[in-house]
């Protein structure tokens, strides 16, 4: 059997600016413990303008909490106002970032195109995307999560290299069950989580499959996360309303307990 590392990352989509950022990370800090880091591995996703308060936090408590941002620029630099891009990432020595969110794709327009080109992004300046995918409600009522979600990770990986492909994490989030308080069952999760890594083996090969991360991502919550977890191709788990509690998310780091 592969062991992989489970992962929790929490994605504080657009909330808590750098002071809040900073004492909601101190929380997280006071209460994980080595025990918790052994057996998993803890991330957070802030907004732009805390990643550098957050760098200072965990460069000065030694803090074996990873963070990364919630989105990367398909470009490395130039003439794209408002952007922020993978150098600038990689300098603040970002773990990972957070690509293709259902929000953004939903909000800001991203398509398969843009998608494929910020993996292509993050790669290429050493950060690790976090890759989302997962169907809206007409898709599950359809019955046709599976290959709607298959095909947003094709997109997302054309002309994606192995040697790059064997260190994404990919975030089955099902559009539905995202801030609704609707989670998915743990075998709704397992079911496209076990396609999504048929579907790695298929496009690299089943080395690589077995050991990349799939997360489920979707009113994850203290309550339900053990259930989600005892599935086999569930790796982990995209938090996000959860993730602003502090207790609450240090709870879901301890789903074992
Ligand atoms: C998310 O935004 O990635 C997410 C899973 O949100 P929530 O946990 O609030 O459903």
């Amino acid at each position: 059997p592969v062991l992989r590392t489970p992962l929790m990352a929490g994605n504080w989509k657009m909330n808590l600016n750098h002071l809040e950022a900073i004492a909601h990370t101190q929380k997280l800090a006071f209460a994980l413990t080595d025990k918790d880091y052994a057996s998993v591995e803890v991330a957070i996703l802030p907004p732009f303008t805390d990643l550098r308060s957050v760098q200072t936090l965990v460069d000065g408590d030694k803090m074996k909490i990873k963070y990364g941002a919630q989105d990367i620029s398909a470009h490395d630099s130039g003439a794209y106002t408002g952007e922020i891009s993978g150098p600038m990432l990689s300098k603040l020595k970002c773990t990972y970032v957070a690509i293709g969110h259902s929000e953004r794709r939903q909000y800001h327009g991203e398509t398969e195109e843009i998608v494929n080109a910020k993996v292509k992004a993050a790669f290429r300046n050493g950060v690790l995307p976090i890759l989302c995918v997962g169907e809206g409600l007409d898709i599950r009522k359809a019955g046709e999560q599976v290959g709607y979600t298959l095909a947003q990770l094709d997109g997302a990986l054309a002309g994606v290299e192995a040697k790059d492909a064997e260190r994404i994490v990919v975030a089955y989030e099902p559009v539905w069950a995202i801030g609704t308080g609707e989670v998915a069952t743990p075998e709704d999760a397992q079911e496209v989580c076990g396609a999504i890594r048929a579907r790695l083996a298929e496009l690299y090969d089943q080395e690589l499959a077995d050991s990349v991360r799939v997360l489920y991502g979707g009113s994850v919550k203290s309550s339900n996360a053990a259930g989600i977890m005892a599935k086999p191709d569930v790796d982990g788990a995209l938090i996000g309303g959860a993730a602003l509690d502090a207790e609450e998310f240090v709870k879901i780091v301890r789903y074992r307990d």
